[in-house]
């Protein structure tokens, strides 16, 4: 039977392992923690149809068009069709293993708008879409398992890919249990690790992902994508673990930004865009909150406690459970933070990367989103790619022999136990929260050619100190082999937004602060003997 190799169990490898196990094959699905706790369950807002009852006007044309505009005529076209064709096909088959999206009380599906969309299209479930989601798919998991069909592994972390002549042949897993490393041979692998938030430390989401898949690929020969862009959700709270999101339907439902000044309210955007100030877009927001230099505060204290309760209810619990603020007598103190990745692996059509027979799906590959996510299209996205490769899985005939990699397994496994064996006085965390400061500063919100060059110094340094400390023995192993993998995906971006010489979309220059439609393309970004090569690639804007 068919083998495949899916790391990352979110949305995005569940969906692909059930399609897999649908198709035939067998699955092993591997992850550290179980999918309840993957950063997908954190999705709040809904996902994105077209289906046959929409909103009048509404259409999948629209959806097409509305999601090419977001992107800022970065993503691919066909890409971006097929995303749109199947969304209605998804929603009816997430609620038929049962995802219970929000109805009025006539029954007719509840939808509201996010940013950039023309329609109401974004279905969801009261404030828990992603949570509904994901144990939907865990029961459908759970019914492959009992079947045979798929294998879980949890305590699991992505080593490194196991490669023959450039054809990917399975993965090595570090298990936390035995704390070795393990050889997962495959016809296929699949990476579904979710975005990179752990370079920028404290984020909208999991820290648990955080870009060492994709950045220990990118040194093993695959190519990484429109890095540069980053969407920053400009209203979320500082909490101790993370950024708490503070939804933009406090700002729909009329919440004012404002900052003070000699102890008077400016309400900067209303002064400046008008009544609908507040409502701009995320990275227009986030650019004026950050040109203010000021502490920025979300106001809703003025409307009636009675609509507060019925339309805010998880934001006035999220700001009471978290900072003891009562939304509806004082103001919340906001900031932006980085909240979603358009970059990363880059993939075709049918989601494979450069490594032959190594596919990803999800946040971790770049292909739907352009120069910028519209929201409710990313658990879509997550998805319908992961369908899409299952697919192309279940078509492609795979190579027979079952290569022996166990010189590479032993090798490797020997680098890791010699660096384990003794204890660092440099700790490999201090070098991810140094790490996160510059990446912070350097790629934040504004962006010049003088701060990305540091940036990539202070990397490269970094890099080199990494090469040398043994590793830090108060912590999991992966925290201290994942550091080679996560400073080359911070490098690569870096080298991204140093490129791109242009403002567009999440991505702005204030050296270039125009959009230049002669840099109309991916930046695809490729590791060659020891260097990071950017090239603006036709191909991978157009085709992918
Ligand atoms: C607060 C918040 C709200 C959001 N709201 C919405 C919304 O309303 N609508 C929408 O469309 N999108 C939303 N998003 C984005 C959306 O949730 C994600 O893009 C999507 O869930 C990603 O799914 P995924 O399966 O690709 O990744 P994830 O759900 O992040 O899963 C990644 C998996 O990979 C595993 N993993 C990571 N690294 C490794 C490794 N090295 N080895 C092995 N396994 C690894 C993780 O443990 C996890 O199992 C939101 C995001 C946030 C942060």
């Amino acid at each position: 039977m068919r083998e495949v190799l899916i790391i990352g169990s979110g949305i995005a490898g569940m969906a692909c392992a059930i399609r897999c196990a649908e198709l035939g094959m067998h699955v092993t699905l591997a992850s550290p923690y179980p999918s309840e706790r993957a950063q997908s369950v954190m999705a709040a807002g809904g996902i994105n149809a077209v289906t046959a009852d929409c909103e009048p006007g509404d259409s999948v044309a629209c959806h097409i068009a509305d999601t090419l505009r977001g992107g800022a005529d970065l993503a691919g076209e066909q890409a971006v069709a097929g995303l749109c064709a199947h969304a209605g096909e998804i929603l009816q088959y997430l609620e038929q293993i049962g995802t219970v999206f929000s109805v009025d009380a006539a029954g007719r599906p509840m939808r509201r708008a996010f940013g950039g969309q023309s329609h109401k299209r974004t279905h969801y479930c009261g404030a828990g879409t992603g949570k509904l989601m994901v144990s939907a798919l865990v029961m459908e998991v759970r019914r492959w398992e009992a079947a045979g069909r798929v294998q879980r592994r949890l305590r699991c972390t992505f080593h490194s890919a196991l490669l023959r002549d450039g054809v990917c042949r399975g993965a090595l897993l570090f298990d936390e249990a035995t704390r070795s490393l393990e050889p997962v041979c495959a016809d296929a692998t699949v990476i579904a690790t979710g975005g990179q938030n752990g370079l920028f430390g404290k984020t909208t989401g999991s820290a648990l992902c955080d870009g060492y898949a994709a950045g220990m690929l990118f040194l093993q020969g695959a190519e990484l994508k429109n890095l540069e862009f980053i969407q920053y959700h400009p209203t979320t709270l500082e909490t101790a673990q993370k950024r708490m999101l503070i939804s933009e339907a406090v700002r729909g439902e009329g919440g004012r930004l404002f900052y003070l000044e000699n102890g008077e309210r400016v309400y900067f955007l209303e002064d400046k865009y008008g009544p609908g100030g507040n409502l701009m877009t995320r990275d227009v927001v986030s650019r004026e909150m950050e040109a203010t230099g000021r502490d920025v505060f979300l106001d809703v204290s003025f409307l009636d406690a009675g609509v507060i309760d019925a339309r805010l209810p998880e934001v006035r619990d999220l700001c009471l459970k978290y900072r003891g603020i009562d939304i509806r007598r004082e103001p919340i103190p906001v900031a932006p933070s980085v909240h979603f990745f358009m970059g990363g692996l880059a993939v075709g059509l049918n989601h494979e990367t450069g490594l032959r027979n190594c596919f990803a799906a999800g946040e971790c590959a770049s292909i739907y989103h352009g120069a910028n996510r519209l929201g409710g299209n990313s658990l879509l996205g997550a998805m319908y790619g992961a369908r899409v490769a299952a697919e192309a899985i279940a078509g492609r005939a795979f190579p027979e022999d079952r290569p022996d990699f166990s010189k590479q397994v032993e090798a490797r496994r020997a680098a890791l136990e010699e660096k384990l064996a003794s204890q660092s006085p440099f700790p490999a965390m201090y070098i991810r929260d140094m790490l996160a400061v510059t990446m912070r500063e350097k790629l934040g919100i504004v962006r010049d050619e003088a701060g990305l060059r540091q940036g990539i110094a202070d990397v490269d340094y970094d890099i080199a100190v990494a090469e040398q400390i043994k590793y830090d023995s108060s912590v999991s192993p992966y925290f201290n082999y994942s550091l080679t993998g996560i400073l080359a995906a911070a490098r690569a971006t870096l080298s991204c937004a140093l490129a791109r010489r242009e403002s567009r979309g999440a991505h702005y220059r204030c050296d270039f602060p125009e959009r230049d439609e002669a840099q109309r393309f991916a930046s695809v970004v490729a590791y060659e003997g020891g260097a990071y090569r950017v090239r603006l690639d036709r191909e991978h804007a157009y085709e992918s």
